[in-house]
């Protein structure tokens, strides 16, 4: 676990340990807490999903609210797994007539939790049907408020930590509101006015018959097919004007692959409005940048540039990894973007002649370059991370900046067996050893 995120949820764990300890017997505090962090993190989950637009940007986008939102369901998961094992039944019910359904209610919600989280981590199940399903967290923490009341509990009625519990549940239920609203919020029509292929994907774009919404370069836009209730998929903004947007789409799974093999001119889709905090900087005043772009993440460059004005600010680098001239969807933009703005300084790398980026060839690329120049990165994770790596290797100081084209980063089973095998063998070894002490002790 990322140092950051033990701190973080070791103090957000002791919290509710504080919060509950003076107002239950020493037997409870464990079990209450527990059951206390599940639901604080369940419902602080609920309120990224909403997506308040003010919650995204205190968070630094849509992708790291995803990520925040992942480490909240290991929380509200891991607790209500520790307070099932280690609660005793006390205390008294509000509702003594509806405390046995408390309890059922209690399980299911448990049930319910274990088998999303199973589905969120796990990449056999697709992507759609995975989303479908995990509109289900609404219900189950609506479960679980209903397993905290009605339950026969240590919590006296009124007490901080029931009070605390109670505006999480309001909380939660409200953000999940929130969920059900935005996803009644109109998408735009576009249509399809332009074409063209490249190795692997389409550039494509749409065109509105009205003014779209604005966007900032490097935003994305979810789109879908015309028609109710058909999945949206979210793509990075490579240009547009005031009734287009460009996109470069790369076949990628069941959607995409149909997508790219049958999409013609004039069909119709759907377009949601812009989203997103990865904001390559393009006016004047900016810091020396450096921009990183692997295939199809070139897009967010390609609208930053398409935006830019020809300027005598700090030099913007840009570096367009490509695995061959037939798979670059944008090299004569690039090109005629590198002819146009005297500040862009463009290297290719195409491994077709043999030319990656590598440690090496970035280092020396960076060489007499500020220490404070901001790197934006968009593009594979193998990728990004040997930029992060040689970065760090250099001592540059200034700030990375990356999109994750991947909000749900489920595991393979192999990824998953090599995580989970580990704590399977401590867990063993522990009960052995047990076993072995208890066999001591006994004498059989
Ligand atoms: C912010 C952002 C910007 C993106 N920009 C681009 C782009 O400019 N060009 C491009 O080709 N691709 C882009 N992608 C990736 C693109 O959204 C996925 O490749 C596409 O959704 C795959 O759908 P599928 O049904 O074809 O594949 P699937 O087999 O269903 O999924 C393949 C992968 O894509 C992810 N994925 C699937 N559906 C979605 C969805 N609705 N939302 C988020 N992730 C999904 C899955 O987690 C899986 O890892 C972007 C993704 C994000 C999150």
């Amino acid at each position: 676990m990322p140092y950051k995120i033990t701190i973080i949820g070791t103090t957000f764990a002791l919290f509710h340990i504080l919060i509950v300890a003076p107002f239950v017997p020493f037997i409870n505090i464990f079990p209450v807490a527990l059951a206390a962090l599940s639901m604080s993190s369940m419902a602080l989950a609920l309120v990224l999903a909403a997506r308040w637009p003010m919650i995204d940007w205190v968070l630094g986008g849509p992708d790291k609210s995803y990520k925040a939102h992942r480490w909240l369901g290991f929380f509200a998961l891991s607790g209500a797994l520790g307070h099932w094992v280690l609660a005793v039944p006390s205390g008294t019910a509000i509702l003594p007539i509806l405390s046995e359904s408390g309890e059922d209610i209690g399980n299911l919600a448990l049930a319910g939790l274990i088998i999303m989280t199973a589905m969120a981590l796990v990449r056999v199940v697709p992507y759609h049907l995975w989303k479908r399903s995990h509109f289900l967290m609404g219900p189950i923490f609506l479960f679980s408020v209903y397993h905290s009341f009605f339950v026969p509990s240590p919590l006296a009625v009124g007490s901080p930590p029931w009070i605390l519990m109670a505006i999480v549940s309001v909380c939660g239920g409200a953000a999940w509101g929130q969920t059900l609203l935005r996803k009644r919020k109109p998408m735009r029509f576009v249509k399809v006015e332009d074409i063209t292929p490249f190795d692997g994907g389409l550039d494509i774009t749409l065109r509105a018959d009205t003014t779209l919404p604005s966007f900032r370069p490097g935003q994305f836009a979810h789109m879908a097919k015309d028609g109710t209730r058909t999945e949206a998929h979210p793509f990075t903004i490579a240009g547009g004007d005031a009734t287009s947007r460009r996109f470069m789409i790369r076949s990628a799974g069941d959607w995409t692959d149909e997508f790219v093999r049958t999409v013609k001119q004039g069909d119709k889709f759907r377009l949601s409005h812009s989203a997103g905090r990865f904001l390559p900087k393009i006016h004047k005043k900016r810091n020396e940048q450096l921009w990183v772009a692997g295939g199809v993440g070139i897009a967010p460059f390609l609208a930053a540039l398409e935006q830019m004005e020809p300027d005598c600010g700090r030099s913007v680098t840009l570096i367009y990894c490509i695995r061959s001239h037939a798979s670059s969807a944008a090299m004569d933009d690039v090109k005629e973007f590198a002819g146009r703005l005297p500040q862009l300084d463009l290297i290719i790398c195409n491994a077709e002649n043999g030319d990656r980026l590598t440690p090496t060839s970035l280092t020396h690329i960076m060489r007499n370059r500020p220490m404070t120049t901001e790197a934006y990165l968009c593009g594979p994770e193998p990728l990004k991370a040997m930029v992060k790596g040689t970065w760090e290797t250099i001592g540059m100081n200034g700030p990375i900046h990356e999109e994750q084209f991947d909000f749900r980063s489920a595991y393979t089973l192999s990824e998953l067996k090599s995580i989970v095998r580990p704590s399977v063998y401590w867990a063993l070894n522990w009960v052995s050893k047990k076993k072995g002490i208890a066999h001591a002790a006994t004498g059989s």
